[in-house]
Formats: C-alpha cells, sequence, structure tokens
C-alpha cells in the first residue's frame, strides 16, 4: 500500500545533531528557541547538509513509501532538496522554500525585498530545478500587512508564478510555529481573499489550526468556501480530523508527519510518526476515507505516481 507523507522539512545543522536532551516532547521543539537561544542560533546559522538517510530510515520503519520533502528553515538552499530528489527519485518529490532564512534567524522590517526575491525564487524552484511546488510560506516574509485583501495583493506575483506553472501547489501554515514572530498569520481566515482570487491553485493549510479549536474552525470555513483548499493532518485531533473529513470530505485531507531536524528529537508520546498516525487511526474513519487521506489525494494535489 502506498502511502505519502506530505509534509517533510530536510536538511539538518551540525549543532542539532544530537538533541536528545534538549527535546523529548512537542512542548520542548515549541520552547526550544527560548531555553536554549545560543544553540538554536547556532544551528540555524550553520550551513545545512542533508540529512535525508535519517528520514528515509524513519520512513521505511513506518512504511511510508514516498515523502514531499520541503527544506528545513536557516541556511539551507532550494539546491539541496532539489539534490536530495534527484538522489531518491522513486521516494522523494520537492517543494521549495521561500522567506527560510527569515523564518529563522528575523524578518527584515520591509518585507519588499524578500517579496521579490521569493517571486523569483519560486519560478527557479519550478522551473530549472524541478520542484513540485511551494512549502509553507513564512508568510510574514511576502507581507506585514493584515487586510486579507492587501495581503492578497502583496501575494499576487508568487501565485502568477505557481498559475505559469501548471497551477502548482504550495501550502501556507496555520497556527503556531518554534519561529519567532508571524503569529498573526497563523488564523488562516485570510487565506479566503486568495483562494478566491486563484480558485486553480491547490493551497494547503498545514495543520489545520493544529488542534486549536478557533483556528480549526477559520480553517474549516475557509476551505468550506474555497474548493481548492486543503488540510494535512500535522498536529491535529482525531475529533477535529472527524469533524474535516465529515464536513469537507477525505478528498481534502493528506497525511503528514512535519519531520524535520528538530522534530526528529520528539518521543515522547511517541515520535512523530507515531503520533500522526495515531490520531488517524483514532479517527474512525472508513477504509476509503482513510486511503484518501494516506495517499490518494496526496497523488493527485502532488502529481505522485502510485501503485495501490
Ligand atoms: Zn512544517
Amino acid at each position: 500500500m502506498p502511502l505519502i507523507d506530505t509534509h517533510v522539512h530536510i536538511l539538518g545543522f551540525p549543532s542539532f545533531d544530537d538533541l536528545s536532551e534538549q527535546i523529548r516532547t512537542p512542548r520542548d521543539v515549541l520552547q526550544f528557541r527560548k531555553r536554549f537561544p545560543d544553540l538554536y542560533n547556532a544551528g540555524r546559522r550553520e550551513p545545512a547538509y542533508d540529512n535525508s538517510q535519517h528520514l528515509l530510515e524513519q520512513m521505511d520503519r513506518y512504511g511510508v513509501t514516498h515523502a514531499v520533502v520541503q527544506p528545513t528553515s536557516g541556511n539551507t538552499t532550494n539546491d539541496m532538496v532539489a539534490a536530495a530528489v534527484r538522489a531518491h527519485p522513486d521516494r522523494f518529490v520537492g517543494l521549495g522554500g521561500v522567506g527560510k532564512q527569515q523564518r529563522a534567524l528575523g524578518y527584515a522590517a520591509d518585507p519588499t525585498a524578500s517579496r521579490e526575491q521569493a517571486v523569483r525564487e519560486a519560478e527557479r524552484c519550478l522551473g530549472e530545478l524541478g520542484l513540485r511546488g511551494i512549502g509553507e510560506v513564512s508568510v510574514r516574509a511576502i507581507t506585514r500587512e493584515i487586510n486579507p485583501e492587501v495581503i492578497a495583493d502583496d501575494f499576487e506575483p508568487l501565485m502568477a508564478v505557481l498559475e505559469r506553472h501548471g497551477n502548482a501547489p504550495i501550502q501556507l501554515p496555520t497556527a503556531w510555529t518554534q519561529y519567532a514572530g508571524g503569529l498573526r498569520y497563523g488564523d488562516p481566515a485570510w487565506v479566503d481573499d486568495l483562494a478566491n482570487r486563484h480558485p486553480a491553485v491547490p493551497i494547503v493549510l498545514t495543520k489545520m489550526g493544529r488542534s486549536i479549536q478557533h483556528l480549526f474552525d477559520n480553517a474549516l470555513v475557509v476551505a468550506l468556501r474555497n474548493d481548492n483548499v486543503y488540510f494535512d493532518t500535522v498536529g491535529t485531533t482525531a475529533e477535529h480530523l472527524r469533524t474535516a473529513v465529515r464536513e469537507l470530505g477525505s478528498d481534502r485531507i493528506m497525511f503528514g508527519t512535519d519531520w524535520s531536524a528538530t522534530w526528529r528529537w520528539v518521543r515522547d508520546p511517541g515520535d512523530v510518526h507515531q503520533m500522526r498516525l495515531a490520531t488517524i487511526d483514532e479517527a474512525g474513519l472508513t477504509t476509503a476515507e482513510r486511503d484518501d487521506i494516506l495517499w490518494r489525494t496526496a497523488s493527485r494535489v502532488f502529481g505522485i505516481p502510485v501503485e495501490s
């Protein structure tokens, strides 16, 4: 059976090679930057290296056949993601990252330059590098506006790149991250205007509100109003997943783990693969609904040929 993990951040840093002392639970990841600022900063500034071997071991342990990989935040490049995909074309599909350095190390007051850079980089990712879409956008690197219509204006050139490349998918993160700033954009209500203007571009609201009730509710209403909006299951609850399947349909939902250089150290109550798969098991879904979430929706949205 195919099993597609649509949410993985590859690339690691030497200082993050063993975080078993610092990270045990999901809450430790959330607090890592504040509790270990020197280690956090050192890690994010170091040149990244390809840690996909660790990912492949973990995928094999849980029967994950394919992973949609994107760069982790920090001193990483999309060229490294493209190289990892070229090395494992039967296991990986790649997404480009934009604004990743600012996300890890701090946002510029004026996002104009990083917005323009993001547009050029997205073009390079989908063209020259052959990546399949754009991964979790660091929204604050694109805009500092809070009016959803003006945010959508600021996204216009980036969305035009996606449309030009066959309506390539884009991920927008919901709820919190381990990075400083930009929390406001984790409430996905603003995405309604963006999704409405670009109805052919698949927009994945990653984490579907991350189990926080009002963020889930807003994610759901945005998805109900826009057929091009999808969810991934990272950090959600069985209850929210059940509600999303009932209201939206399992053909709009995809499995994800959020495995990364920091999340890979979580082991309580389980590692990220155990935790995310357990949520799907606990949701009490039909076989057809599970198949949609575990591979069928992702196969369609990210264009991954699978044998079922
Ligand atoms: Zn992520």
